[in-house]
């Protein structure tokens, strides 16, 4: 771990994790694809930061065995109802317990786990770009930013319009919402760096925060770097402990252009963008 991770890690480094059965008071279908979570929870659970995460004990589906817990970004938390929210797509094994799960049902949870995003105090105005489930991880960063007084733009990604998620939550927050679909053929790199360079035009747009789409990481690294502006990437990957135990999630990171291995579970999820190799 350098010096700068060990900054990130105590600023926003929570001592206590958390498993415990929390109760689902809330589950709903938000498309096709992609299912709303609330539980009730303890303290430590429900505060819970942007970008962290929980490591969430499925339930088996009939006939099917899913063994190690999945990894799900936090959504939202209301601290004071005791409340963790999930926005997760039903994509395999442990998922489609998941999506078993009713009213009243009780969920053995773990976390909350890993670093989460940075709003440095001197940020005025940032992008968001997500993509996918990419969005359930980067919402929370709206709110977060309201209360700072922080300008958002999201750039919200996905494969058509049926599947875009979370815009009313941004507008909620006063984010100005874009959002581009392959079917629409808005979501290609060339047009989100059209809308980006806009953006750095008008001077709306400080630092990245991005998760998602390694082409569109692409995109912001190569803006960040012409325009010296800076950005975090929320890195979604496959692990098993999600504590850092088990070294499954390592992947490898450009840190001053030494080839660095840090594990994603408990050096990230979220990392410096600049660092991160597609
Ligand atoms: C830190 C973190 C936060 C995440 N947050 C969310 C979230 O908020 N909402 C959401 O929908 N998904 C999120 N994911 C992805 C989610 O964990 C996977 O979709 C889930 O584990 C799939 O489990 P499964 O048993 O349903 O599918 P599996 O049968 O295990 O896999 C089904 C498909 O999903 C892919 N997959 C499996 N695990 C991951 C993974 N960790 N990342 C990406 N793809 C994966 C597989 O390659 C396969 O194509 C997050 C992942 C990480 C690492």
């Amino acid at each position: 771990m350098n010096s700068l991770d060990h900054v990130s890690r105590t600023a926003h480094w929570k001592p206590t994790i958390v498993a415990e059965r929390a109760l689902i008071v809330a589950h709903t279908a938000v498309n096709g694809e992609y299912r709303h979570l609330i539980v009730e929870c303890g303290d430590e659970a429900a505060s819970a930061l942007p970008g962290q995460f929980f490591q969430l004990l499925c339930p088996q589906p009939a006939g099917e065995q899913s063994f190690l817990r999945r990894p799900m970004s936090v959504y939202g938390v209301d601290p004071a109802r005791r409340r963790v929210e999930f926005l997760y797509k039903v994509a395999g094994v442990g998922t489609r317990g998941l999506d078993t799960l009713k009213v009243g049902d009780t969920l053995d949870l773990m976390g909350p786990l890993g670093v989460g995003f940075t709003l440095d105090p001197g940020l005025r105005n940032i992008a968001v770009v997500g993509r996918g489930a990419g969005l359930a991880t980067l919402a929370p960063l709206a709110g977060a930013c309201r209360a700072r007084g922080i300008g958002v733009t999201a750039i919200l990604s996905a494969r058509r319009p049926d599947l875009l998620m979370s815009i009313e939550l941004f507008e909620s927050h006063g984010a100005e919402v874009i959002t581009v679909t392959d079917s629409e053929q808005t979501s290609g790199p060339a047009n989100v760096e059209r809308i980006l360079r806009h953006l750095i035009s008008q001077d709306r747009c400080d630092a990245f925060f991005t998760c998602g789409s390694s082409r569109l990481l692409r995109v912001q690294q190569r803006l960040a770097h012409e325009f010296g502006l800076s950005g975090e990437i929320a890195m979604e990957q496959q692990m098993a402990c999600g504590i850092g135990l088990c070294h499954c999630c390592v992947r490898d990171f450009n840190v001053k252009g030494e080839i660095v291995s840090k594990r994603v579970c408990w050096d990230g999820p979220v990392f410096d963008m600049m660092q991160a190799l597609p």
